[in-house]
């Protein structure tokens, strides 16, 4: 008897159909004769309803009211899935995060998982329940608070469940069959992925496919735990996620030189202008970003014109937290002594990403040369030892995209990726 983890995203679970959907899915699991623990997304879009609301009270709630509003969407889709399920004559009992042991930092908003202690859940499973539990959310330790994992936290639930109770496997159903070549909603000649290696994942969940949440990705590499992406809306294999070295019966590691392209829209640039050129102070510059508690991506500084002894630098960031970091570099203008500041969030980022580039020269070349042929401009470059990322206009994003999928040779020849379900929000 196996123990498996399924993992039901939103779009799986957007209405009481859907639920009904979902449920007699995890009813056949159950029947089979394997115990099952569930792991829950709130319905549909209603993460983002409940952060429209929120920002109708005030522009910047405070974050810890605003994780007990998120974990509201969870609580709803996981205690009605247990109806569903327990009127198909299956036992279910629904658990929040804290219930199910999911112990978070006090970081609001996106807390990271320090240990999980499933008691309830074992007990739930030994006594023949399906255990559903409720993703995205945690406890603190010290203060009893609620938490949220960040945007698409219910893959990192999902992970930590199964590495906490040492589940055979960690299946993610979610609305397309599985991990693409490209994000199938923009590049619809895509091609499923049979197996990817935790580092490729890695790399693509952090370009901004997100499939995967990043924080998911690298808990499974940590723990070992092999993550079945695929479909709640067809019965398709989907993609297995694993260690590259690891046999996998009848799934074959693929070996192209590219994995694949994904996309992010969510980032901005910030430039700041007319910097003294002297020792200390990108130091500076960073200390105070860092201090603000942004992350940041991409750091470009140009040659210093010789005249004035000033140069440009620019870096990229989440849009999310432009706000913060602009205000905090503003703040401390004098002291830097830069001489002004430009915010831009109307760009784009596209990477590539696959394991066999460290050893194929001419990668870069043809990916400028797609990017060229297209009439794109790059306004900025970084690489890693398995990825090439650069900056274009947002508005250029996925026909970039699709140019390169296209110049890698990764189009499908049979048929079109299948997008089931979802908004794409
Ligand atoms: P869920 O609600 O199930 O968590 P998400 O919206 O978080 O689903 O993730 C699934 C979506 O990820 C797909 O609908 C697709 O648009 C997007 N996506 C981006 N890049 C990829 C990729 N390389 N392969 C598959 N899907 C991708
Ligand atoms: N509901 C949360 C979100 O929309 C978590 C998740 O779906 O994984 O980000
Ligand atoms: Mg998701």
């Amino acid at each position: 008897m196996a123990l498996i983890v399924q993992k039901y995203g939103g779009s799986s679970v957007a209405d009481a159909d859907s639920i009904k959907r979902v449920a007699k899915r995890i009813a056949e699991a159950k029947r089979a004769g394997d115990s099952v623990v569930v792991v829950v997304s709130a319905m549909g879009d209603t993460t983002d309803e409940l952060i429209d609301l929120a920002q109708q009270m005030t522009p910047l709630p405070p974050s810890r009211e605003m994780d007990i509003l998120l974990t509201a969407g969870e609580r709803i889709s996981m205690s009605l899935l247990a109806m569903a399920i327990s009127s198909l004559g299956v036992d279910a009992q629904s658990f929040t995060g804290q219930q199910a042991g999911v112990i978070t930092d006090s970081v609001h908003g996106r807390a990271r998982i320090i240990d999980v202690t499933p008691g309830r859940i074992q007990q739930a499973v030994e006594g023949g329940a399906v255990a559903i539990v409720a993703g995205f959310q945690g406890v603190t330790q010290s203060t009893n608070d609620v938490t949220t994992l960040g945007r698409g936290g219910s893959d990192t639930t999902a992970v930590a469940l199964a590495a906490a109770l040492g589940a055979d496997v960690c299946e993610i159903y979610t609305d397309v069959d599985g991990v693409f070549t490209a994000d199938p909603r923009i590049v619809p000649t895509a091609r499923k992925i049979d197996r990817i290696s935790y580092d490729e994942m890695l790399e693509m969940a952090a370009s901004g496919a997100k499939v995967l949440m990043l924080r998911c990705v690298e808990y499974a590499r940590r723990y070992a735990v092999p993550v079945h992406v695929r479909s709640s809306f067809s019965a398709h294999t989907g993609t297995l996620v694993t260690d590259a070295t690891e046999e996998v019966e009848g799934a074959p590691m693929e070996q192209p030189i590219i994995a694949g392209v994904a996309h992010d829209r969510s980032e901005a640039k910030i430039t700041i202008v007319d910097v003294p050129d002297v020792p200390g102070k990108a130091a500076r510059i960073f200390e105070v970003v860092a201090g603000s508690g942004v992350n940041l991506d991409m750091i470009v500084q140009n040659v210093s014109v010789a005249s004035t002894g000033r140069t440009d630098i620019s870096f990229t960031l989440p849009a999310a937290d432009g706000a913060a970091a602009t205000a905090a570099l503003t703040e401390h203008q004098p002291d830097i002594g830069f001489g002004s500041l430009q915010y831009d969030d109307t760009i784009g980022k596209l990477s590539l990403i696959g394991a066999g580039m460290k050893s194929h020269p001419g990668v870069s070349a043809r990916l400028f040369a797609a990017l060229s042929d297209a009439g794109i401009n790059i306004e900025m470059i970084s690489t890693s030892e398995i990825r090439i990322s650069v900056v274009t206009r947002a508005d250029q994003l996925d026909e970039a995209v699709r140019a390169v999928h296209t110049a890698f040779d990764l189009d499908s020849a049979d048929g079109q990726a299948v997008v089931y379900g979802g908004s794409g929000r």
